[in-house]
């Protein structure tokens, strides 16, 4: 079956509303290499979005599924419980900030992860309200779509949503949501958040805000090192719970396992997902023993949540995680990246930004550096024809003008460079 008989099958078979990528059907990958169906072969700077940071079918990864599905398939942990979910839910307890008591249920994507810690967060604090971000983005079920804020394309046509969700703005240095320069600007930003509270909701009516560490979606924005202890001496001062969603931003993408570490910040509830897996389906909830024992028996999870074969598939991404030093090879790599986005950017008078933490790293693409407006058109194309090329890689942001790279960790040095050559030419 070539690309383009594939490539009708489906514009017959599946909705447009999932996607336009270019007419490339994978077969198989490995490592950072993916080869479609007609045998061509094609760097991934995407990483499956931010889901192989241990790289294609890592043969632990592997291993681990095998030996699993050979045993214990399925079984719904509601009806008999088995202890790959216990043992994965020790394990994030022990490795996510904070020495406190933590407990974990596990579900199947970032979405529900998210969905799973906003019921938490109300269940515990009794209060209804939830404060997200302008750059946030949290899923495309109904409640993580409401807590995301940018409409097109995820939420136009699909209200109503659900109540009581407010955003605010974003530490977005490059366009700072209050007009100032860091560090002058003393965090104005973050008091953005104690001034919604006068602005537009009642400080005893929120549960939780609920923050990405690093701004996915939202363009790799990186909030400066005070933003996040701010945020948090703020909650503390109202009582609400801090949910740092870290779906896109863990398992060792930024340099440390969790993107929150390095502003030295422990939320209440932390949700994970994309990498956690190594490419099966899992994700998690992880939070403060007492808040995550809030809800009642059956509240929480699901038929497939934290399945045997997907706590399996995790518990072998943690051993890799270790065993190849992850932490440090995504510096390593994040080192040599921003040096040559660095490069292009003294070269291309479309790179307006080059920012990121650890190896999640982007470019923001401009028409004219000083007057900063945003190119979507010339990341559409760069896009488009590095897939040409055999380079997968991905916009986001706002207006879509951000390049990013989630590239597996254990990509080779020859893949990097093949890539990067794609890119600048
Ligand atoms: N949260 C963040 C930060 C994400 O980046 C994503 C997906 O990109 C999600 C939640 C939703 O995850 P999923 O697509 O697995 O539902």
């Amino acid at each position: 079956m070539t690309n383009k008989e594939l490539q009708q099958r489906r514009e017959a078979a599946v909705p447009r509303g999932v996607s336009n990528a270019g007419p490339i059907f994978a077969a198989s990958a490995k490592g950072a290499t993916v080869t479609d169906v007609e045998g061509k072969e094609f760097i991934d700077f995407a990483g499956g979005i931010g889901v192989n940071n241990v790289g294609h079918c890592h043969p632990k990864v592997v291993e681990a599924i095998r030996e699993q599905a050979g045993k214990l398939l399925h079984s719904c942990y509601h009806v008999f419980q088995y202890e790959g979910y216990v043992a994965l839910a020790e394990k994030l307890n022990a490795l996510t900030p904070g020495d406190h008591a933590k407990k974990t249920v596990l579900v199947n994507s970032g979405s529900e992860a998210v969905e799973n810690a906003v019921k938490v967060a109300r269940r515990a604090s009794g209060r209804p309200a939830i404060v997200a971000s302008a750059s946030g983005f949290h899923g495309r079920t109904l409640l993580a779509s409401t807590l995301t804020a940018k409409v097109m394309p995820y939420k136009a046509g699909f209200g109503p949503y659900a109540p009581e969700v407010y955003h605010i703005p974003y530490a977005y240095c490059y366009r700072c949501p209050v007009g100032s320069s860091y560090p002058g600007c003393k965090m104005q930003c973050a008091e953005l958040l104690k001034k919604s509270f006068i602005d537009m909701v009642n400080p005893e009516s929120v549960a939780a805000v609920i923050l990405e560490p690093v701004a996915g979606e939202g363009g790799f924005v990186v909030p400066p090192k005070e933003y996040f202890p701010r945020i948090r001496e703020i909650c503390d001062e109202f009582g609400i719970l801090l949910i740092i969603d870290e779906v896109q931003s863990g398992i060792c993408r930024t340099g440390s396992l969790f993107a929150i570490e390095q502003w030295d910040v422990v939320p209440d509830l932390l949700t994970s997902a994309k990498s956690l897996g190594g490419g099966t389906v899992i994700s998690a909830c992880t939070g403060r023993a007492e808040l995550m024992d809030a809800p009642q028996v059956g509240g929480l999870g699901g038929t497939y949540g934290g399945n045997p074969v997907s706590c399996a598939a995790a518990l072998a991404v943690l051993d890799v995680v270790e065993s190849e030093n992850l932490v440090a090879k995504s510096q390593a790599l994040g080192t040599k990246v921003r040096s040559a986005f660095e490069d292009m950017a003294k070269k291309y008078d479309c790179i307006g930004d080059v920012r990121g933490l650890g190896s999640m790293l982007a470019l923001e693409l401009v028409h004219d550096k000083a007057a900063k407006t945003p190119a979507p058109d010339i990341a559409k194309a760069l896009v488009a024809k590095c897939r040409e090329n055999g380079l997968i890689i991905l916009s986001c942001g706002h207006s879509g003008n951000v390049i990013r790279t989630l590239m597996p960790l254990v990509i080779s040095d020859a893949e990097l460079e093949k890539g990067m050559s794609v890119l600048e030419t």
